[in-house]
């Protein structure tokens, strides 16, 4: 809880980050050099950003994995 409180503070206090709670990504695409992802923010609002590289860390059951890597055919392999 107080590492979160301090990267909160931090992302607040920069310039190049922007802290959106309770938003929701549903739908990712690959366009030329760049990655559009489309999102829903915390009221519901369709909101969309590009960016040069993504980075997925929703979880094994979010949507970067299910709804885009396997849509796509790609895999996690089954551990031994
Ligand atoms: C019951 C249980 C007990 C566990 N116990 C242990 C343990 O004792 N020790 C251990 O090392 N590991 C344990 N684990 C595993 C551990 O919880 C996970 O490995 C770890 O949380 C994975 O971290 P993560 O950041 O990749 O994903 P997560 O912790 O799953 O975080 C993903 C985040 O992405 C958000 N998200 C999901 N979909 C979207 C979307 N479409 N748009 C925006 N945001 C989204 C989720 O709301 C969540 O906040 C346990 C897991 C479970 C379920």
């Amino acid at each position: 809880v107080y590492l979160e409180k301090i990267l909160r503070e931090k992302i607040r206090d920069s310039k190049y980050a922007n802290l959106q709670l309770g938003a929701e990504v549903t739908s990712i695409e690959e366009l030329e050099g760049k990655v559009r992802v489309q999102y829903k923010s915390q009221g519901g609002r369709k909101q969309q950003i590009s960016c040069t590289f993504l980075v997925g860390a929703d979880g094994k059951r979010g949507y970067v994995r299910k709804g885009y890597l396997e849509a796509k055919g790609i895999r996690q392999e089954v551990g031994v």
